[in-house]
């Protein structure tokens, strides 16, 4: 049996030095739009991360109108989307998909199995009708 998608991540990669104002326009434009969970600002690599980003958390129903719009709206930034079924290693290494670049992951920070329980996916977004 294929395991159950709780929700997804999509993961925007930028440079601070470089393309962070470019993030943060794809980042209002994300707000404006979609029902989604935006996490903090990552300007030094995190965990599996080999580069600054921010995280975007969503649900199943959110992917068909999000992942077409980040594929044509992404400014060249970029991304690592992600299902979150409880077992991240294979979430992020196997069943990945990836926009631009394919950047190697610290694989060593992947637990093998989490709980779904702890993921968060109560948008902090409010999406406006002209967005
Ligand atoms: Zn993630």
């Amino acid at each position: 049996m294929l395991p159950a998608i709780h929700s997804f991540h999509a993961h925007i990669y930028y440079d601070p030095a470089s393309n962070r104002a470019t993030a943060a326009a794809v980042r209002e434009a994300i707000a404006a739009r979609f029902l989604v969970r935006l996490g903090r600002w990552h300007d030094l690599p995190v965990g599996p991360h080999p580069r600054a980003m921010f995280q975007v958390a969503f649900r199943p129903d959110v992917f068909a109108a999000f992942v077409p719009w980040l594929m044509l709206n992404r400014a060249g930034l970029t991304v690592l989307v992600h299902p979150n079924t409880g077992r991240p290693r294979d979430d992020h290494l196997v069943r990945a998909l990836w926009m631009g670049e394919l950047l190697a992951l610290e694989a060593a920070t992947l637990p093998e199995t989490e709980s779904t329980d702890v993921m968060e996916t109560e948008p902090n977004t409010a999406p406006r009708p002209d967005g």
